[in-house]
């Protein structure tokens, strides 16, 4: 696609190191976000992102046409993104081999742009060995109907009973309706292992409080509760990372918090892509200093 020279001029092709056609199109049709706003936020936040999303498979959430129209989840690539979008082969479970994609820097993240992506969705764990998970992430669910001070007060449980096993653990709001708390950890255990944790993890909270929590996916038991997700915890699954914007109404993003925030919080999409600013002078903030990382290895459970 032709970039006309007057559009070229007004956005440079070489901001970012990747070309964005189309800056003008439309996206977010309900609050009326444009393309090159969207390639902007990125290029604005890209060095808050990139320790949580760099050389890591990922997953692609495109919506070409804006999200509005059609949009699809996107693993694999047929080979028209840019240099900068990287593939690795991972093993799958029938022993076949597939080329997964990751990206190690900014121009990473704006071919992905260019390609009408809007979400960024890691794995959890590195390229440099997809077989050693190094974090573990409580995707909160709540049933429709729950107000958010059901979540917050869950988020708040869950790191408690992760602190009393001597885990440190963050929250981030999910820029949908949850909230997730993340536990950075240590490569040195198995996929199985790691599941196997979460699981259990997941159920026991379930089954001591079975009014407020539920550990299985249904929606017919998911009534009045919320689901603890503990299934973003197995090899090959994604969760969606910290200052990805997301496709939904208002362009709201991912966002990390400090657990001392989350209290003043009244819904998990307080920021947009029209907050890039906001959102990194919060990052230099005292409060989310060392936010998502820490030494720490999974105990037994
Ligand atoms: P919310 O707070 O609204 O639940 P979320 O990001 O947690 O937002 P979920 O629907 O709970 O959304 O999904 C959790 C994760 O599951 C996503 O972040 C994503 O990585 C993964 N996921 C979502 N849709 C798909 C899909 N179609 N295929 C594979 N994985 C998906
Ligand atoms: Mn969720
Ligand atoms: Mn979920």
């Amino acid at each position: 696609s032709e970039v006309r020279p007057e559009r070229a001029a007004a956005a440079p092709a070489s901001k970012g190191g990747a070309k964005i056609s189309s800056r003008e199109r439309v996206i977010f049709p309900d609050s009326g976000q444009t393309k090159g706003d969207l390639a902007d936020y990125y290029l604005a936040t890209a060095s808050l992102m990139l320790p949580f999303v760099a050389r890591r498979p990922i997953s692609l959430v495109r919506c070409p046409q804006g999200r509005a129209r059609k949009c699809f989840f996107q693993k694999h690539d047929s080979g028209a993104f840019g240099d900068a979008v990287h593939h690795v082969p991972i093993t799958e479970k029938d022993g076949g081999t597939e080329d997964y994609l990751f990206i190690e820097d900014v121009r990473g993240i704006l071919q992905c742009v260019q390609m009408g992506t809007i979400e960024f969705h890691g794995w959890g764990a590195r390229i440099r060995d997809v077989e050693e998970p190094d974090r573990m992430i409580f995707d909160l669910d709540p049933d429709e109907g729950l107000n958010f001070g059901n979540v917050k007060q869950a988020a708040r449980d869950i790191r408690d009973r992760l602190s009393d096993m001597g885990l440190i653990s963050f929250a981030m709001l999910s820029g949908g309706k949850g909230v997730h708390v993340v536990v950075p950890l240590t490569p040195g255990h198995s996929w199985e292992a790691h599941k196997d944790f979460a699981r259990r993890f997941a159920e026991s909270l379930s089954m001591a409080e079975p009014e407020r929590f539920t550990a299985t996916m249904s929606k017919a038991k998911r009534k009045g509760k919320i689901f603890i997700d503990w299934l973003r915890n197995q090899r090959g699954s994604t969760a969606v990372v910290p200052y990805s914007a997301r496709a939904r109404s208002g362009a709201p993003v991912a966002v990390p918090i400090g657990w001392n925030e989350l209290k003043d919080m009244t819904d998990a999409h307080p920021f947009s892509i029209d907050d890039a600013k906001r959102l990194r002078d919060r990052a230099e903030s005292k409060t989310l200093a060392g936010w998502g990382f820490a030494e720490q290895s999974l105990p037994d459970l």
